[in-house]
């Protein structure tokens, strides 16, 4: 039987917001090696923008060194998983060890989420706050679950959705990459069809936008460069108080 290889298209897009001085988030992707990543960074002074920037770029040279080395595997010969958690190690230690070395990056972190893409297969990773959702015959599905102190709260019913929202807590997350010395990513394998539209975020844009204007904008047939401009303009236009990222990925 011939397997078809799928063709991925994407798109990616970052703004500062109409609030913040910088922008500590950070994206990446490789068509070539089906990798797609967000990291939203955190700490004082530059370490937001050190460790995002850090995470995304160690994060893509494993993924695409290992896709590089294993030439041409069989579709389900690669170990993904594998893949991925070398990747996020890599990320960690070389934030954990830059802050080690410098007082003043001490405590930097960042979040991560991610798509790696292999034939019909979509592995998505997540660390932190930023999210995953999957556009698929017309409704949008949020992929991943948020590692942060409110959202937990409201997956064991201890809180309700607008409690959470308005929380003084609602910035603290419960997994970061290169808080600790070791981190361990969410991984889900999902089947992609064509057609599937992926939306990587961060939380600069799921703030700004409840999940249904996100599923409105997305439905608008469209290049997925304008799709991207349009959900950041929406964002800013609901408030714009973080930076906005968003990428999104096309199963062809
Ligand atoms: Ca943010």
């Amino acid at each position: 039987m011939a397997i078809a290889v799928l063709r991925t298209t994407a798109a990616a897009l970052t703004d500062r917001g109409r609030k913040r001085a910088t922008n500590e988030d950070a994206f990446g992707y490789s068509i070539e090696h089906g990798a797609f990543v967000i990291c939203d960074g955190m700490g004082g002074a530059a370490a937001g923008e050190i460790a995002s920037s850090l995470a995304v770029d160690e994060f893509l040279r494993v993924v695409s060194d290992r896709r590089d080395t294993q030439s041409n595997p069989s579709p389900g010969e690669e170990n993904i998983p594998e893949i991925i958690a070398e990747a996020v190690n890599a990320a960690n230690e070389a934030i954990h060890s830059r802050a080690e070395r410098n007082i003043r990056l001490s405590g930097m972190g960042t979040t991560m989420v991610g798509i790696l893409v292999e034939e019909r297969q979509a592995w998505v990773l997540n660390i932190g706050d930023s999210r995953c959702y999957c556009l698929r015959d017309g409704r949008l599905r949020q992929i991943t679950l948020d590692h942060s102190l409110v959202e937990e709260q409201v997956r064991n019913g201890r809180m309700t959705s607008a409690q959470a929202a308005r929380s003084p807590l609602r910035n603290v997350i419960t997994r970061a990459v290169g808080t600790q010395s070791r981190v361990t990513a969410d991984i889900m394998q999902l089947d992609a069809e064509p057609g599937d539209l992926f939306l990587l975020c961060s939380d600069g844009l799921t703030r700004e936008l409840a999940d249904n204007r996100i599923e409105f904008i997305l439905k608008v047939e469209s290049p997925l460069e304008d799709a991207c401009t349009r959900l950041i303009q929406a964002a800013n236009k609901a408030g714009g108080n973080d930076n906005i990222t968003c990428i999104l990925v096309r199963i062809g």
